[in-house]
């Protein structure tokens, strides 16, 4: 019997494994053939340290120096930017304020993303804190340290769960296994698994959020362009090896599932960058979705169920599950060996999953 049984291997649940690996066997179940197939693979894979709400923004913070320097760190210098056109003061004021942006003229946003339609765009605003995450290898990274003291099983679909004297018993796939402590790390489907446990579900929803990779505009290198918005996040474009990604930052409530890209979602995004600039997106090269899943309050859900000790949510990860994922897992180890957490009293509040009564 393992210490901590895993179920779910996007990067929520092979953070938590290397982090739970230092304290005990780990054993991460996950139902696809790969890690990081479903939300965990569909990412824009940026590090905004200040986007999402103050208990997000404490778990990116606090993630930054694992970010910036374990394993030789995972980031690059990207930086991020927010246009508007008149009529779009306020909004573009509102993400000013949230993201800490620095207001700058046309003519300086144009230097950097020579697109720009001057005749659109007449309100910018953008600050260099913003880099992108090597996603693969931030989850490579932690599946290195699960497997040094554990395993990862691929194709093994979690189907019953069942509570036993001294742990749980899982079924998946046709093997059964055993261990002390239970981990729903399981994205979209965390209230799935709560309740096969018997524990209750929290309400979480998953919102689909779509995205186009398309040619870059003819005769330009965007590789060192930043991530750009409209203003209020109607949409973003982000540069991504040669060429650029699309999103109509879409935020539909689904039900779990494999999730792809509506083409008429898709269109909407791409005519919002269109409408911003100078080129025609030209070439769709791919696209998808992925699902943000978020619990009632928004927060992430870290820690042991009020319901079951044994039982420990590691979910609700909506649209910063890379950012935040080193300060989470470690919280979550932190609670798990009784070790007192760097987090202040109301972030750790925010997390805790007995706010749900
Ligand atoms: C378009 C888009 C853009 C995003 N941009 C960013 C960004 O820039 N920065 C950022 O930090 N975050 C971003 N995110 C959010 C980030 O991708 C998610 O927060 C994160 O991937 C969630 O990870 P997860 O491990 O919880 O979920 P997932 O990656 O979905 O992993 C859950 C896993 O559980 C498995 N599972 C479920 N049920 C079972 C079962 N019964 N048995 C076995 N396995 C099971 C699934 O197969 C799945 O692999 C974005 C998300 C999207 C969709």
């Amino acid at each position: 019997m393992d210490d901590f049984l895993i179920i779910g291997g996007g990067i929520a649940g092979t953070s938590a494994g290397a982090r739970l690996a230092a304290l005990g066997s780990v054993t991460l179940l996950e139902a696809e053939d790969a890690l990081g197939y479903h939300a965990s693979g569909r990412s824009a894979a940026l590090f905004e340290q200040q986007y999402g709400l103050a208990a997000t923004v404490a778990l990116s913070r606090a993630s930054a120096e694992y970010h910036g320097h374990a394993n030789g760190g995972v980031l690059s210098p990207r930086g991020i930017m927010f246009i508007g056109s008149d009529g779009d003061e306020e909004a573009l004021a509102a993400d000013i304020a949230e993201i800490g942006l620095h207001r700058i003229g046309v003519d300086e946003a144009r230097a950097m993303v020579p697109v720009l339609n001057p005749e659109v765009v007449t309100l910018a605003a953008w600050h260099e804190e913003a880099w992108d995450i090597d996603t693969d290898r931030l989850i490579q990274n932690f599946a290195r340290e699960i497997r040094a003291n554990g395993q990862i099983v691929t194709r093994a679909q979690v189907t019953a769960i069942r509570r036993t004297a001294t742990g749980w018993e899982v079924d998946a796939s046709g093997e059964t296994y055993g261990a002390r402590r239970l981990v729903n790390a399981a994205g979209a489907w965390v209230d799935m698994i709560a309740r096969m446990a018997g524990i209750a579900p929290l309400g979480f929803t998953p919102k689909r959020r779509s995205m186009a990779r398309v040619a870059a505009p003819e005769g330009h290198d965007v590789n060192r362009w930043p991530m750009v918005f409209g203003a209020g996040e109607a949409w973003y474009m982000k540069p991504d090896a040669g060429a650029v990604l699309i999103s109509p930052a879409d935020a539909a409530p689904v039900e779990p599932h494999d999730a792809w890209a509506d083409d008429m979602v898709l269109a909407t995004g791409i005519a919002g960058w269109e409408a911003h600039v100078t080129t025609p997106v030209t070439r769709m090269i791919a696209n998808w979705a992925g699902l943000r899943t978020f619990s009632p309050d928004g927060n992430l859900v870290l820690g042991p169920s009020p319901q079951d000790p044994d039982f420990l949510w590691c979910a609700g990860q909506g649209g910063y599950g890379f950012q935040t994922a080193p300060a989470a897992s470690q919280f979550l180890a932190d609670l798990v060996a009784g070790t007192p957490s760097p987090l202040d009293g109301v972030t750790r509040a925010a997390l805790d999953p007995a706010r749900f009564g």
